[in-house]
């Protein structure tokens, strides 16, 4: 009798140890596909989050552009405001009626270019000419000039040799993206050169401080077609700076604005 006890007892203990066993098993399985699970959800979770990040960046460069190109643009306005207004002789004054319709230019071929090709650089560089167009018309309106673009449409110019090269640089543009990003490079040198030869007449502060912005500007946009023309594998040869400039601005770093 007390041996079927026993033996009942060991069977029952075995039984149980067997169910428990089975159950911490369980447990421990469920544990682990818990874990398992949890890593997967936050990993999606962080993965997602970087898509998301990477596509915000992707789809909204021109509205970054805009932004950092809005502060910088309110900056050199309040520095040319606090700035003294000081003498400008006629050939200071010449440049400034032509560097800012210049800069009409840049914009008015790049956004034809974005209009037939509609790529990003297209659309970044166009904001930029606009904050450089804007900070020429504080110039223009602090020493009470007259605005050469007055309500001139895009392609129209007062300055004939600037309307001349517009015509041009289009046709030149319209041949494929490869000349477009060139017409790019060149409208950029031609820039550069004039701006240097601007600072090299004016010694205002507040229009010194103007065309080295836009110079800047200028340096980082060629920079940008340069490696565009690249990717397509094109060469690009200057014509109005040297080559050697040409190479150390290439060669070098984006520049920030502050
Ligand atoms: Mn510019
Ligand atoms: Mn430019």
């Amino acid at each position: 009798m007390e041996i079927r006890i026993n033996l009942i007892e060991n069977i029952k203990s075995d039984t149980c140890c067997k169910s428990y066993n089975a159950h911490a098993f369980k447990l421990t399985f469920v544990k682990q596909t818990k874990n398992i699970m949890k890593k997967v959800v936050l990993t999606i979770i962080i993965f997602s989050f970087a898509i998301i990040t990477i596509a915000c960046q992707k789809a909204n460069p021109v509205e970054n552009a805009t932004v950092n190109m809005t502060a910088s643009l309110a900056s050199i306005q309040q520095s040319v405001t606090l700035l003294p207004k000081e003498p400008l002789e006629e050939a200071e004054l010449a440049r400034i009626l032509f560097i800012r319709e210049e800069e009409k230019l840049a914009y008015d071929v790049y956004k034809t270019m974005f209009d037939k090709y509609g790529v990003t650089v297209f659309q970044n560089v166009p904001n930029s000419e606009l904050s450089h167009m804007e900070s020429m018309l504080t110039i223009i309106k602090k020493y009470d000039l007259v605005d050469p673009i007055d309500v001139n449409p895009r392609g129209i110019f007062k300055n004939s040799a600037l309307q001349e090269l517009y015509t041009k640089l289009i046709d030149q543009g319209n041949i494929s993206l490869l000349s477009a990003y060139q017409v790019g490079a060149l409208i950029e040198e031609l820039d550069i050169s004039d701006l240097n030869s601007s600072l090299a007449v004016t010694n205002n502060q507040d229009v010194r401080l103007v065309y080295d912005f836009l110079n800047k500007g200028s340096r980082n946009h060629l920079r940008s077609f340069f490696k565009n023309i690249k990717m397509l594998n094109g060469t690009y040869i200057p014509i109005y700076i040297s080559q050697s400039e040409f190479d150390s601005i290439v060669n070098s770093a984006n520049e920030r604005f502050w």
